[in-house]
C-alpha cells in the first residue's frame, strides 16, 4: 500500500551512513513500502544526495527552527534533542502506518509483514524485557499522539534520557495488554544478546531478520579492510561463525559495495578530505579507516550571541550545558 512506509532518522553524517546501509538492505530485500529518512540540518549535501537515491522521501527536521510545539518543548528540555527529533515521525500523517527503524539497524530479509501489526508493536529490550526496545517499532502517525508524546516529554522528561524511556512511559501497557504487539526478538536482534544468551542465539539466531547495532560502538566507528574482508579489531568465535553470518562484516560489505561508490560520486574528487568521506583518503591506500566526526560549522561569537538572543542556541553543541558550565567555572577561577 502506498500509505505505508519504513522511517529512519539521521541527525548527522555518521548516522546518515547507517541510514544508507539500512535503506540499501531494505531495497535489496525488495520491500514494497515507501522509504522515508528524517534528517538533521547538519547532514552534508552529498550525503543527502545519496540518501535521496535510496529513500523515496528525505525530510529535513530541524525542531529548533520549526516554531511549533516541538520547538517550545525543546527549549525546556534541551537534553532531549534527538528524542524530540525521533518523535517527529508521528507527524508523517500522509502515511497510514509506519515502521520506525534506527539508523544502526540492517535487515537480513524482507520484513514487510510487520505492517500487519498495530501500534505500538516492538520487540523486548535485551536489558529490561518488560520494556520494548525503540530501535524497531510499528506506529500510526497522528498529530494527536505526537502532541501527547511531546507533552509527556516536557512534563516528566525521559527516565533513560532518550526516546525509549518516553515511549515506554507512554505506551505503558505494552508488556501486559496484547501479546500481538510483542514482536519476536528476531525483528530487533541486538549484538548484546548474542553474548548474554549464547545458546539461545545458536538455536534461534539463524532466523534473525533485523540486526541492531545497539550501544556505543557503531559499525561506522570500526575500520574495514576491503581486500581481506576483515573488520579491524573484531572477530567472531569460530563456533559462532558457523551458525550465522558475521553481521558487522555484512554491514561493511553493504557499505563498501553499494554506499561508498555513491558517496564517492556525490562528493567528487575535490572533497576527499572533508567530513563524511574522510576515509576516502585511506581507501586509495587499500584500507578504510574510521572517519573523524564531522566538524560543526564555525560560527563567530557575535553570530552565536545573536542566535542565542533569537532563541536559537546550539544546545547540543557550543551552547551545551557542559560547555556553559565549563565557561562559568573558568570565570569563577
Ligand atoms: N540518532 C541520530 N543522531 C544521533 C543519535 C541518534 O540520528 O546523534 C538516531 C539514529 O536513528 C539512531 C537512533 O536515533 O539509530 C537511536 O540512537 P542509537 O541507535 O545511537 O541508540 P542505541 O540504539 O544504541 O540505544
Ligand atoms: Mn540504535
Amino acid at each position: 500500500m502506498a500509505g505505508e512506509a519504513f522511517v529512519t532518522l539521521a541527525t548527522n553524517d555518521n548516522y546518515a551512513k547507517g541510514a544508507m546501509v539500512l535503506g540499501r538492505s531494505l531495497r535489496n530485500h525488495n520491500t514494497t513500502k515507501k522509504l522515508v529518512a528524517l534528517i538533521g540540518l547538519q547532514v552534508a549535501e552529498p550525503c543527502r544526495t545519496v540518501l535521496s537515491s535510496l529513500y523515496d522521501e528525505v525530510c529535513v527536521v530541524d525542531i529548533l527552527d520549526s516554531g511549533d510545539a516541538a520547538h517550545l518543548a525543546m527549549m525546556k528540555r534541551p537534553d532531549l534533542g534527538v528524542t524530540f527529533t525521533k518523535l517527529h515521525c508521528w507527524t508523517l500523517t500522509r502515511y497510514s502506518k509506519c515502521v520506525f527503524m534506527d539508523a544502526d539497524t540492517m535487515v537480513l530479509s524482507n520484513i514487510d509483514e510487520l505492517f500487519d501489526r498495530e501500534e505500538l508493536s516492538a520487540a523486548p529490550d535485551p536489558g529490561w524485557p518488560d520494556c520494548f526496545n525503540s530501535g524497531v517499532f510499528v506506529f500510526k502517525p497522528s498529530n494527536e499522539t505526537y502532541n501527547k508524546l511531546l507533552a509527556l516529554c516536557t512534563e516528566t522528561g525521559s527516565f533513560d534520557g532518550g526516546d525509549q524511556g518516553v515511549l515506554n512511559s507512554y505506551f505503558n501497557t505494552w508488556a501486559t495488554a496484547d501479546i500481538s504487539k510483542h514482536l519476536p526478538f528476531i525483528y530487533n536482534l541486538s549484538s548484546i544478546a548474542i553474548y548474554s544468551y549464547l545458546p539461545a542465539f545458536k538455536q534461534y539466531g539463524r532466523d534473525a531478520k533485523v540486526v541492531h547495532f545497539l550501544g556505543k560502538m557503531k559499525p561506522w566507528n570500526y575500520s574495514y579492510n576491503p581486500q581481506s574482508g576483515q573488520v579491524k579489531g573484531h572477530s567472531l568465535p569460530s563456533d559462532l561463525r558457523q551458525v550465522h553470518p558475521d553481521y558487522l562484516t555484512l554491514w561493511w560489505e553493504l557499505y563498501t559495495n553499494y554506499v561508498l561508490p555513491a558517496l564517492r560520486q556525490a562528493y567528487g574528487q575535490t572533497a576527499f578530505n572533508t567530513g563524511c568521506v574522510e576515509e576516502e583518503v585511506s581507501v586509495a591506500a587499500g584500507e578504510l579507516s574510521a572517519p573523524a566526526p564531522p566538524h560543526p560549522p564555525q560560527v563567530s561569537s557575535e553570530e552565536r550571541k545573536q542566535r542565542w538572543e533569537a532563541g536559537q542556541a546550539d544546545y547540543m553543541g557550543a551552547d551545551s550545558f557542559d560547555n556553559i558550565e565549563r565557561k562559568l567555572d573558568s570565570f569563577l577561577k
